[in-house]
Order: structure tokens, then C-alpha cells, then sequence
């Protein structure tokens, strides 16, 4: 399956997808996750991506669609992929569209997490990451480690991504609302979206998730 994610920042996407990806036996492809690796690595992605991202703004295309494309590209992603935040804009919508109809395949569904923006504001703020891997997703009070400040995963160091500030984030939620949410528009033309729920245990919106892609 090819099923694109989407969502406001803190809806819950990286959680769902990786238990989606699992379930479905396809690639958790993260451009977020993707851009803190090549910054935590030091490579000219990341420095070109850096500001932008603190800023809460989002990379720009041409660093994006490159990127994303290259993941896609790779042997694990030829069968299927679960995107989580690619695409953002309507011009990343439309990459994708024709970087796929050049493959002869297409998209099988749009999934799309509703949450009302308090409870956005809520996850965002007790959430901490991996040092390692930033799809090692807690939160402080709905989903705590073991121990504290340690990932149940791997062992390594949690800590808060600088974008998670209370000012960036009303920026990326205004980014959400200006941007990002055109593309539920544009793949509802194309019959796509399928409206879901982002509320109650992570266990309940998966299940809510593989009910509606079935
Ligand atoms: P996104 O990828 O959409 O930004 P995350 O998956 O990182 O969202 O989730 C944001 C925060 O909310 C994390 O701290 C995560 O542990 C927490 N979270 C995710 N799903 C739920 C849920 N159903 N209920 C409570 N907290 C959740
Ligand atoms: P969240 O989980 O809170 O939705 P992400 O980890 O997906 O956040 O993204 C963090 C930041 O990475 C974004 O605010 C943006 O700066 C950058 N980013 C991620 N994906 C994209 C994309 N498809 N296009 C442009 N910027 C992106
Ligand atoms: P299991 O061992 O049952 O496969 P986990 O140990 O990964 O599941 O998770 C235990 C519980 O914690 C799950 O019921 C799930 O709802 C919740 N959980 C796991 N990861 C997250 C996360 N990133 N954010 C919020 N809740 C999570």
C-alpha cells in the first residue's frame, strides 16, 4: 500500500505510523525523522535544513522533494510506504503525483488525524524524542519511559526538540493551516482522504487507522 499521513504537528502521525507500518508490512517514511538524522550527522542537508526548521517554517522544496524522493527510491519503499509529513504543500503534492504516475502506481489512501488544537498543544508540549532515533517518540504524562529521560528502545538520552517551544509551535500550526491543509482539498478531488479521529489511546486510533484503509 501507498498511503500518504497527515496531520497537524503533534496529532500523533509519527506514533500511528509506526505501529501502521508495522501492521502493513511497509516503510515509515518520516521526512521530519529524516532531516534531525542528516542534522544530528552534521551533512549539507541538514545545515541547509537547520534554520528552517527552528524557525518552524518548512524546507524548502528543493531540498525536500529531493530528499524524499531519494527514500522512496530505495528497494524497501518499491512495494509500498507510509509517508508522515511529506506531503506538506500542494507543490510537494504535486512531485509526488508525477514522480508515481512515472512509476505507474499510485496513492491508495490520504489519512488524515483530526485533534482539536488544544490537545495538539498538550502532546506537543510533554513530548521527548531519542537522541538516537527521533521516531522514539514518549510523552511525559501520556506515554512515559521507564525511566525517566531514557528511551525504552535503546537506552539513549530523551530530550525536548527545540521546535517544540511554545512559540514555534503556534508558528507550524499556522504553517499547518496556510499550507499543509490545502493538500487534504487537493487528494479529496481525487476521492483519497479518509477522516479520522487522533483522540483517545494510541491503541484506539490504530485500531480506528487499519478499519478505515481496509
Ligand atoms: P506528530 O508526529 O504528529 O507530530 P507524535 O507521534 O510525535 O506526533 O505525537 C506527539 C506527542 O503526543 C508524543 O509525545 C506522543 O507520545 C503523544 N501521543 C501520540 N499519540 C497519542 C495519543 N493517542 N494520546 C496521547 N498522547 C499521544
Ligand atoms: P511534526 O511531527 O511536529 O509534525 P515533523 O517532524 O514532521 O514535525 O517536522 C519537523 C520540521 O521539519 C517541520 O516543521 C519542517 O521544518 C521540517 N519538515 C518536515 N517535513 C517537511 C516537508 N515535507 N516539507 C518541508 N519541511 C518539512
Ligand atoms: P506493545 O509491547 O504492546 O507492542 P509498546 O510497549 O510499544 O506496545 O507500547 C505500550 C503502550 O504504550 C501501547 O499500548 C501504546 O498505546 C503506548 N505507546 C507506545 N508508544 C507510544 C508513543 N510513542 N506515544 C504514546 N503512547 C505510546
Amino acid at each position: 500500500m501507498r498511503i500518504v499521513l497527515v496531520g497537524p504537528p503533534g496529532a500523533g502521525k509519527g506514533t500511528q505510523a509506526a505501529y501502521l507500518a508495522k501492521n502493513l508490512s511497509i516503510p515509515h517514511i518520516s521526512t521530519g525523522d529524516l532531516f534531525r538524522a542528516n542534522i544530528s550527522q552534521g551533512t549539507d542537508l541538514g545545515k541547509r535544513a537547520r534554520a528552517f526548521m527552528d524557525a518552524g517554517q518548512l524546507v524548502p522544496d528543493e531540498v525536500t522533494i529531493g530528499m524524499a524522493k531519494d527514500r522512496m527510491a530505495q528497494p524497501d519503499a518499491v512495494g509500498g510506504f507510509l509517508l508522515d509529513g511529506f506531503p506538506r504543500n500542494v507543490g510537494q503534492a504535486e512531485a509526488l503525483d508525477a514522480m508515481l504516475r512515472d512509476e505507474g502506481v499510485a496513492l491508495d489512501a490520504v489519512l488524515d488525524l483530526e485533534v482539536p488544537e488544544d490537545e495538539v498543544v498538550k502532546r506537543i508540549a510533554g513530548r521527548r524524542i531519542c537522541r538516537n532515533d527521533s521516531a522514539h517518540v514518549f510523552h511525559v504524562t501520556y506515554n512515559p519511559p521507564k525511566t525517566e529521560g531514557v528511551c525504552d528502545v535503546c537506552g539513549g538520552e530523551l530530550y525536548q526538540r527545540d521546535d517544540d517551544s511554545e512559540e514555534t509551535v503556534r508558528t507550524r500550526l499556522e504553517v499547518y493551516h496556510t499550507q499543509t491543509e490545502p493538500i487534504i482539498d487537493y487528494y479529496r478531488t481525487q476521492g483519497l482522504v479518509v477522516t479520522i479521529s487522533a483522540l483517545g489511546k494510541v491503541t484506539e486510533v490504530t485500531d480506528r487507522a487499519m478499519e478505515a484503509l481496509e
